[in-house]
């Protein structure tokens, strides 16, 4: 099957295999199941034998056929690197990929340590052609060690605004920012633009109106990139409330989240920015994002509804304009941290 195809980061598909079998609850709602099952039994049919793995050998030479540069899709209707795939039709399926290097071709799989292996074989400690992309599908954070087993993600259940807490950040490559506390997205905004490290922000909000009826619930994400617009520029860190918070840990303590007074649990919501927010991140990781443009996201939980929101920069911000006082400055410039 060679599809023109509504799968906004690509341009084809190609199925040099079809089927697959499930390996993880991110295969649960399987697109290629579902439609492939439709027509198990259909006589003639590419899919007569709905979603058994089948190896497509006669549509091995496609790419060829395609003579305008096209981004191409690998399997989306299976998994390259599924077990039961001998080692020798993966290899001539990369033959195609190689020679036909005009194009762009997309390889996602959940199996990540039999593509390492296979990747290994091929190519030793190189990174193989740039032309092909190699990438491991992740539906949530817990799968994140598919994409590589020596990551190391750190939780940090401190006071990030804390400079031996904010210093540990320094060392990150990605940051993922969940905390109430406006000082803690002072700092996380500051470490973006002045360490150059990519982050996002993430959270809900619940709002009732007097008689306890809610009015409002939403998970959002706010991806923050070194140089684009930031917290400030986007008034998400106020002024105000920054200035309240409490000082000392036993203030902070007794401000804690639904510590005095009841409050709505968001753990759930808090769970949707999660994956939001883990998506995203693979969308940059694994060089899937189409326009480039970043956006916030806010689902609103009581319609299900999606919106983007594009993030302002103001021309002359000093936190995130290149001119500023903060851009790429490094170790050269404070961290608006406190003690400790
Ligand atoms: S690995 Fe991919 S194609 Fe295979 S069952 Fe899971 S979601 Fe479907
Ligand atoms: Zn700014």
């Amino acid at each position: 099957m060679a599809n023109k195809t509504t799968i906004e980061w690509t341009d084809t598909t190609w199925n040099p295999v079809t089927g697959c079998t499930k390996i993880s609850a991110g295969c649960d709602n399987c697109y290629a199941e579902r439609f492939s099952e439709r027509f198990r039994g259909t006589p003639g049919h590419a899919f007569e034998s709905g979603f058994d793995l089948m190896l497509r050998p006669e549509r091995v030479d496609q790419p060829f056929h395609w003579r305008k540069p096209r981004m191409v899709f690998v399997n989306s209707m299976s998994d390259l690197f599924h077990k039961d795939i001998p080692d020798a039709y993966i290899s001539r399926v990369c033959d195609t990929m190689e020679q036909a290097k005009w194009h762009t071709f997309q390889v996602l799989t959940k199996r990540s340590s039999l593509m390492r292996n296979f990747l290994k074989s091929r190519y030793g400690e190189g990174s193989g052609p740039t032309h092909i992309w190699f990438g491991v599908s992740v539906e949530d954070g817990g799968k994140l060690s598919r994409i590589r087993q020596s990551a190391h993600i750190e939780h940090f259940n401190a006071d990030v605004a804390k400079a031996s807490v904010a210093d540990r950040l320094k060392a990150c490559d990605y940051i993922f920012l969940a905390a109430d506390s406006m000082r803690a997205r002072l700092v996380v905004n500051a470490l973006v633009h002045q360490y150059l490290i990519p982050a996002v922000q993430l959270g809900s909000k619940v709002r009732a109106d007097e008689q306890g009826q809610v009015i409002d619930a939403f998970s959002a994400i706010r991806p923050l990139r070194p140089g684009a617009g930031c917290l400030w520029c986007n008034q998400l860190i106020d002024p105000n409330l920054l200035a309240k918070e409490a000082k000392t840990d036993a203030e902070r303590k007794a401000q804690a989240y639904g510590v005095e007074e009841p409050n709505p649990s968001v753990i759930s919501l808090n769970a949707v920015s999660a994956g939001h927010a883990v998506n995203d991140f693979l969308m940059d990781y694994l060089g899937l994002r189409a326009d480039r443009q970043l956006h916030y996201q806010h689902i609103n939980a009581l319609t299900g509804k999606l919106q983007l929101v594009e993030p302002r920069q103001d021309a002359d911000c000093p936190e995130c304009s290149k001119g500023g006082t903060r851009f790429a400055r490094g170790d050269g410039a404070d961290l608006p941290c406190t003690e400790g």
